[in-house]
C-alpha cells in the first residue's frame, strides 16, 4: 500500500493551476530567444487560449512569421529573455486591430519570456477622455495653457529645436462686452472667435484658449520667425471683421504679444513670460501686435507697471479729485468746479490724468475711474457747490458711454445727490465724440434727459466742422487750451466758436487762460466762462474755499 494522497493533492493544485491559466481571459505566453544573439530567432513556445484567440500561433512557430512587429519589440523582447529588466507598455496597439493592450514581458529561465497581453480597450478611452478634458478649454474645446505648456515642452525639449514663434492675444473690448451683455454672450463671443481662429489660421502648430479672453498661437515651423508677424495681422484681421450674435454686432480689437525662440527664449516659462510682456506693450499702446525686445525704454516699462497697478488704485484710496474753479467772464464771479482726477503713486509722486486715463480705458477699468471721480467729487463739494451756488463738472471718458449701467448708475447717484437741476455736467472730449457719435448720441440723450449737463471738451482739436455741433444733443462748449493761448495773436477760430456756439444757444467756455490780456479779449469776444492759472490751479477740496475767498475779494479789481 502506498499513500497517493501528496501526488494527487499536487495534480490537482496542477490542474486548478492549468484551469486558472487555460480560461483566464488574458493573453499569456512563452517566448524563448533560441539564439541568444538573434532577436529574430524568438520563437513561440508555450500560449493559453485567450492568447492563441488573439494570434493563432503553435509551439515552435517564429514570433515573425506569427505577427508583423518592429524590429524595436524583438529587440526588446530579446533583452528582457537575456535578463533584462522586465518590460511593460501600458497602451500598445497590434496590428489590424482599434483595441488597445497592455504589454507584460519578465524573464524566464533559460532565455525564455513570460509574456501577457491584456486588453485594456475600455480603460483606455476613459483615461484617453480624462486626457482630453485635461488638455481641453470646455467652453471653446479649443487646448487648454496645460496643453499649451506640454507641447512647448515638447518642441523645445528636443535636440534640434528650430524655430518658433508664441503669440499671445488679450481680446481689447472683452471685459466690456462680458459686463453689459452677461456671460452669456461673453462665452457665445469667445466661441465665435475661437472658431474663427480655428479655421482661419490653419498651419499654425497649436491654437489655444488660456483662459478668459486670451489665446495662444504657437508658430514651429522654419519660418516661424518671419512667419510670426504675418500671422499677427492676419489674427488683428480676423478680429476686426464685425462678429453678429442675435441682434448684437460686436467689433473687438485685440493686443497681440510675439516672442520668438530661440531669439529671445529657450525655455517654454521664459517664452509664455516674454510673449505675455510683448501683449502688454500692445496693451499699453491701445492695441495692435508687438514684439518682444529687451530694450523697450523705461517709459514703457512704468506704462506697463502702471497698468499693472491701476485697478487696485482705484479701490485703494491712492486717486484723489482736484478742483478747478471757473469764472464767469466780465465780473470774474466763481460759478463752477472742474473735477480733476490724480494718482498719488507711491513710487512715482503725483501723477496727472495723461499718464494713466487711456491706461484705465485700454485695461477697462475707466467705468470705475469716473465712478470714482463722480461720488467722490459729490461727496467732497457738495456742500461748497450748495453754499455758493456752484455747478460741478466731471470728464467722461466717451468709452463708458458704451456701458448701459451708466446711464443707471448715473441716475441714481444723481437723484440721490440732489443735483438733477443742470448743476452737474460732463464734459466729454471732441475727438472721443468724433469717433463713434452715431453710437453715443443716444446715451447722450439718456444722460441729459437725467437733468445732467453736457459739455464737448477741448473743442477745436477733433478738426470736426463746427456745424457738427448741431447734431450733438449737448449744452456746452469748451475752447482747447491751445486756441485760448494763440488768442492774442489770431482770434479766428475762437471768435467762430463763440459765435456758432450761441446761435446754437450753447454755453461757450474757454479753457487755460493764463493772463489778463486773454482774460480781456475773451470778454470781448462775449465768451461766457473760462478758467485757467490766472484764477488758479487745480487745488484739493481742502484748499478750494480758500481759493473761492481769494477770488471774490480780488474780483473787483480784476472785473
Ligand atoms: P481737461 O478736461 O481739458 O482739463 C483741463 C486741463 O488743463 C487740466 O489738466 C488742468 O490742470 C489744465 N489747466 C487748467 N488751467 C490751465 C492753464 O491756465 N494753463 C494750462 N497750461 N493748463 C491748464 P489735467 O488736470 O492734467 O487734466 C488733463 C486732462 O485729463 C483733462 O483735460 C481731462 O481731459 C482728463 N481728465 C482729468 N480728470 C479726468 C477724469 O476724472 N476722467 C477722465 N475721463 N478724464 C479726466
Ligand atoms: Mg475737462
Ligand atoms: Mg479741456
Amino acid at each position: 500500500m502506498v499513500d497517493e494522497s501528496a501526488r494527487w493533492r499536487a495534480e490537482a493544485g496542477l490542474r486548478r493551476y492549468m484551469d486558472f491559466i487555460e480560461g483566464i481571459p488574458v493573453a499569456l505566453g512563452v517566448l524563448h530567444l533560441v539564439d541568444v544573439h538573434d532577436p529574430r530567432s524568438l520563437e513561440v513556445a508555450t500560449s493559453n487560449p485567450a492568447a492563441r484567440s488573439l494570434l493563432s500561433a503553435n509551439p515552435g512557430d517564429r514570433l515573425l512569421d506569427v505577427i508583423e512587429l518592429d524590429r524595436h519589440w524583438l529587440e526588446e523582447f530579446s533583452e528582457v529573455a537575456r535578463g533584462g529588466a522586465p518590460m511593460e507598455r501600458p497602451f500598445v496597439n497590434l496590428p489590424d486591430s482599434d483595441a488597445v493592450y497592455t504589454l507584460r514581458a519578465v524573464t524566464l529561465p533559460e532565455h525564455h519570456i513570460g509574456v501577457t497581453i491584456e486588453d485594456v480597450t475600455k480603460r483606455a478611452s476613459v483615461a484617453a477622455s480624462f486626457r482630453h478634458q485635461a488638455l481641453h478649454d470646455e467652453l471653446t474645446g479649443l487646448p487648454n495653457r496645460a496643453h499649451l505648456r506640454e507641447r512647448l515642452t515638447q518642441v523645445m525639449a528636443c535636440d534640434d529645436p528650430g524655430a518658433s514663434a508664441l503669440l499671445l492675444v488679450d481680446l481689447n473690448q472683452f471685459k466690456e462686452i462680458n459686463d453689459t451683455l452677461g456671460h452669456h454672450y461673453g462665452d457665445r463671443l469667445l466661441r465665435a472667435f475661437s472658431h474663427r481662429l480655428s479655421t482661419n489660421l490653419r498651419g499654425c502648430d497649436l491654437i489655444a484658449r488660456l483662459g478668459g479672453d486670451e489665446f495662444a498661437v504657437l508658430i514651429t515651423d522654419d519660418a516661424a520667425e518671419t512667419g510670426a508677424i504675418e500671422v499677427a495681422e492676419r489674427l488683428l484681421a480676423l478680429c476686426g471683421q464685425r462678429f453678429e450674435i442675435d441682434e448684437f454686432r460686436f467689433q473687438i480689437g485685440a493686443s497681440v504679444g510675439i516672442a520668438l525662440a530661440p531669439t529671445h527664449a529657450t525655455s517654454p516659462e521664459s517664452l509664455l513670460r516674454k510673449a505675455d510682456a510683448a501683449m502688454y506693450w500692445a496693451k499699453a499702446r491701445g492695441g495692435g501686435w508687438s514684439l518682444y525686445s529687451a530694450t523697450h525704454d523705461d517709459h514703457d516699462v512704468r506704462r506697463l507697471e502702471l497698468m499693472g497697478d491701476l485697478r487696485d488704485a482705484i479701490s485703494d484710496g491712492s486717486m484723489e479729485v482736484h478742483y478747478q474753479t471757473r469764472v464767469r467772464l466780465g465780473d470774474n464771479r466763481p460759478v463752477g468746479l472742474e473735477a480733476l482726477v490724480r494718482w498719488r503713486h507711491p513710487r512715482y509722486g503725483l501723477l496727472p490724468p495723461e499718464d494713466f486715463i487711456e491706461l484705465a480705458e485700454v485695461s477697462g477699468c475707466i467705468r470705475e475711474l469716473t465712478e470714482f471721480v463722480t461720488t467722490t467729487a459729490i461727496a467732497e463739494a457738495s456742500s461748497v457747490l450748495e453754499r455758493d451756488g456752484l455747478g460741478l463738472s466731471v470728464n467722461l471718458s466717451a468709452r463708458t458711454l458704451h456701458d448701459p449701467r451708466l446711464v443707471d448708475w448715473l441716475r441714481t447717484t444723481v437723484v440721490e445727490s440732489d443735483l438733477d437741476d443742470g448743476r452737474l455736467c460732463f464734459e466729454i472730449t471732441e475727438t472721443d465724440l468724433m469717433e463713434d457719435s452715431a453710437r453715443s448720441i443716444n446715451t447722450l440723450e439718456a444722460i441729459r434727459a437725467l437733468g445732467v449737463r453736457l459739455s464737448v471738451d477741448d473743442f477745436g482739436t477733433g478738426y470736426s466742422s463746427l456745424s457738427y455741433l448741431r447734431r450733438l444733443p449737448v449744452d456746452e462748449v469748451k475752447i482747447d487750451r491751445s486756441f485760448v493761448s494763440d488768442l492774442t495773436d489770431d482770434d479766428t477760430i475762437v471768435r467762430a466758436v463763440v459765435d456758432l456756439g450761441h446761435n446754437l444757444g450753447l454755453h461757450v467756455v474757454a479753457e487755460g487762460v493764463e493772463n489778463a490780456a486773454i482774460e480781456e479779449r475773451l470778454a470781448q469776444l462775449g465768451c461766457d466762462s473760462a478758467q485757467g492759472f490766472l484764477w488758479g490751479q487745480p487745488v484739493p477740496i481742502s484748499e478750494v474755499t480758500d481759493q473761492l475767498t481769494r477770488l471774490r475779494s480780488t474780483r473787483p479789481a480784476m472785473g
